[in-house]
């Protein structure tokens, strides 16, 4: 018979996932000779063999390929044959460190089984996991990834673990965190004996921190009111809504109902919280998302949630152990630290977490996921440059090591080097000193991941974001990128595209070229240049940042722009202000006394909200948002009047009609209207650049209503009209943004 030869360079997300065991039972299936070997240009395969059996070994190699994988790429080169005898897996010691690190992921259904069989070795064995799933990222302190760089070192494999470890046709053959009952890491419970206490503890309303994969969640049963409250009360988050945990998808369709996206994300493998409707006949307390129509749900994701869930019949809420916005904590020295009295119980695992990751967060808008907050299970995000989630748009690799570092709120950093780009997990509010230090430590974990040392610093031009003050302190070359703009670009990217765009970037806050604070914008993105072409006529803050926190001062503003002091309509809004203090803002308006100028698009919800005496002061960002989303119910209401002036929105024309509607008693009809009336808005605008896509960036666009009337109004209109979906809409793509601005410059 005629033999061929063919050499496979596989790239993509292919090493640590069982790739080079999958290579091998492929070939012995296809009585194909040959090897296959780690390299650190990827999965090198050679395999020889009948030109039939090649054919369908090489389309099982996309078919057939591992759960945790990710094929970027396969080159294929016919090369002379050899005189090989079997097919052998190769044993290669990695020394490039390009690699694509896959993150982490929820148990698979293979070792779920095993869990729960009394005669499984492992049963009940709560860290169970294998080259299908677990841990990655989280438990990795350096490439290559192998047991000795895991938090996993310090735990020797019994004879039976090194077994499965060493034989490719194990399902945990070299899966790095493989352990047992025997060998493995202890679970050590404070403050009750055993997992039925810990239940038990929940059933009687208590508080528990227990270890994730990424850091630990506070857990409390999310049907009692009280234990809510004590919750909330201890971590001092009043409002913010919680996400809560089920055991599985059943349990959770008695409280939500989901579309079939939404189901298939809750069941994924990266289990994020998915933000779904909570139904009618919801069991879960009301105090766990006051004032909102959606519930953040996430399925268990560890075995040791599924033996929780054993044990606890219901609904957790499982929220990050952490005080305010501070980062996740990792370890039971943290949790005692920072919440020491919080919890009644604390479930600590032996096994580290050396890089904390919170849990993601998504959405599903007009039938496509919308990342909210990337983290575990879909961070860090690496992508080879020349492929982006949705297409090709850079191509060639990058000469400089660029470093992107972000934004100041939902901060991630993100990297070039070579051919590869990665967009960093959620960091989170870097207001904060463990915040910041957080920053600098996942800086330190990718440059000692990868070997990265940046020639090129791209940060956001705002005078003080944390991140931009490091960033100049650095001595390194410099670029610094206006954070709408890095909005419109990291859209861009993620749709490949490569033309001038009009983009609407609507969002909370971002330092404007002209001093002020933007953020009701509307760019024309050519290249890396852009133009404002318009934008919401500004509105002063009264207080500055107080301001941001308290819709009630936007929307006193407001009402200065439209009405005399004396004129004032009788708005419940007025008398939530202490006596005298609207007359001394009012100077502090005249005279532009600490009240700066803003163009914010969110600012504008937040005033909204609060003339129609719906919320007034804050607790959480984008609060304004979602409460005037779960008053909207009609996609038809007629916009209000509007007009705009050399590019400027004219906006309290908008409020003028917004007032007049709440006077004469058709408050209801405002949130509608006035969402429908930005729809209007943004095609006036539109119809100015006919030939243009469009992009929508900015946290504003996470409003569910706001971006699916915009999606479906630009589709009638059969105009393409862009935003994002596997990166964060919000300030979490801002470095993703900031890379591809410094790409444009390095390419
Ligand atoms: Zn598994
Ligand atoms: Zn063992
Ligand atoms: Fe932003």
């Amino acid at each position: 018979m005629n033999h061929i030869c063919k050499k496979y360079t596989i790239r993509g997300i292919v090493q640590g996932v069982g790739f080079r065991p999958f290579v091998y039972m492929l070939a012995i299936k296809h009585a194909l000779k040959g090897s296959v070997e780690n390299t650190g240009s990827g999965v090198i395969v050679y395999a020889q063999g009948a030109a039939r059996a090649l054919d369908a070994f090489e389309s099982a190699l996309h078919s057939e390929a591992p759960p945790l994988s990710r094929i970027d790429g396969i080159d294929t080169q016919n090369v002379t044959c050899k005189a090989y005898t079997d097919f052998e897996i190769i044993e290669s010691s990695l020394t490039c460190k390009s690699t694509a690190i896959s993150p982490d992921s929820a148990i698979c259904d293979d070792c779920l089984e095993e869990l729960r069989n009394p005669k499984d070795r492992r049963n009940g064995y709560f860290l169970i996991n294998c080259t299908n799933c677990g841990p990655r990222y989280s438990i990795i302190d350096t490439l290559p990834y192998d047991r000795p760089n895991t938090s996993m070192r310090d735990f020797e494999m019994c004879a039976t673990c090194k077994e499965e470890y060493t034989n490719p046709a194990e399902r945990r053959y070299h899966a790095q965190p493989i352990s047992c009952h025997d060998c493995g890491p202890k679970m050590v419970i404070e403050g009750a004996k055993n997992l039925e206490q810990v239940a038990y503890c929940l059933k009687e309303g208590g508080i528990v921190a227990l270890k994730g994969i990424g850091g630990f969640h506070l857990m409390c049963d999310a049907t009692n009111e009280n234990a809510v409250a004590r919750l909330r009360e201890r971590k001092n988050r009043p409002k913010k809504p919680l996400a809560v945990m089920f055991k599985d998808y059943a349990a959770a369709e008695k409280n939500v109902t989901c579309n079939a996206l939404e189901q298939a994300l809750l069941e994924s493998k990266e289990r994020p919280i998915v933000l779904v409707h909570q139904s009618a006949q919801s069991t879960i307390a009301k105090n766990v998302a006051p004032g909102i129509e959606c519930l953040g749900v996430m399925l268990a994701y560890t075995p040791l949630h599924y033996l929780l869930f054993e044990r606890f019949e219901g609904a957790l809420v499982a929220t990050s152990a952490n005080v305010s916005d501070e980062p996740i904590y990792r370890s039971k020295t943290q949790i005692f630290e920072h919440l020491g009295g919080v919890a009644d119980c604390v479930v600590d695992v032996e096994r580290e977490i050396f890089n904390a990751v919170d849990d993601s967060l998504v959405q599903v808008t007009r039938g496509a996921i919308q990342m909210l907050r990337m983290g575990r299970g879909f961070a860090p995000l690496s992508l080879p440059l020349g492929f982006t989630p949705q297409g090709h748009f850079l191509r060639g690799a990058c000469k400089q090591n660029i470093l992107a570092v972000g934004a100041q709120q939902k901060n991630t950093m993100a990297l070039a080097f070579g051919d590869t780009l990665i967009l960093s997990p959620h960091i989170g509010d870097l207001s904060s000193v463990e915040a910041f230090e957080f920053f600098e430590r996942t800086l330190k974990t990718f440059k000692r991941l990868y070997d990265f040392e940046p020639d090129l610093v791209v940060c956001d031009k705002h005078p003080d974001y944390m991140t931009s003050q490091w960033a100049r302190a650095q001595n390194l070359p410099l670029l610094e990128i206006q954070h709408h703009h890095a909005h419109v670009l990291a859209c861009m990217f993620e749709h490949a595209l490569d033309e001038t765009v009009l983009a609407f970037a609507f969002d909370g806050t971002g330092y404007g070229l002209d001093g002020t604070i933007w953020g009701g914008e509307v760019l024309v993105c050519e290249g890396a240049d852009f133009e404002r072409i318009g934008y919401l006529s500004p509105l002063r803050l009264l207080g500055g940042e107080k301001a941001v926190k308290e819709p009630r001062r936007v929307a006193l503003s407001l009402l200065f722009e439209c009405f005399e002091p004396d004129k004032m309509p009788e708005l419940p809004l007025l008398k939530t202000f202490a006596d005298g203090e609207i007359e001394v803002l009012y100077k502090a308006w005249q005279k532009g006394l600490n009240a700066p100028l803003t163009s914010s698009m969110g600012r504008l919800f937040d005033g909204v909200a609060s003339l129609m005496d719906t919320l007034h002061v804050s607790t959480y960002e984008g609060q304004s948002g979602l409460m005037l989303e779960a008053r909207c119910h009609n996609a038809k209401a007629a916009p209000f009047r509007f007009k705009i002036d050399e590019g400027v929105l004219d906006t309290p024309m908008i409020v003028r009609d917004i007032v007049d509607a709440i006077i004469a008693g058709k408050s209801a009809e405002v949130p509608d209207r006035f969402i429908n009336t930005l729809v209007s808005v943004m095609d006036a605008y539109s119809a100015w650049y006919p030939k243009l896509p469009i992009v929508l960036g900015g946290g504003v666009f996470q409003n569910k209503t706001l971006l699916s009337r915009t999606l479906a109004h630009f589709e009638s209109l059969k105009r393409r009209c862009y935003v994002q979906s596997h990166t964060p809409v919000n300030d979490g793509a801002i470095a993703l943004g900031q890379v591809v601005y410094g790409l444009k410059f390095s390419i």
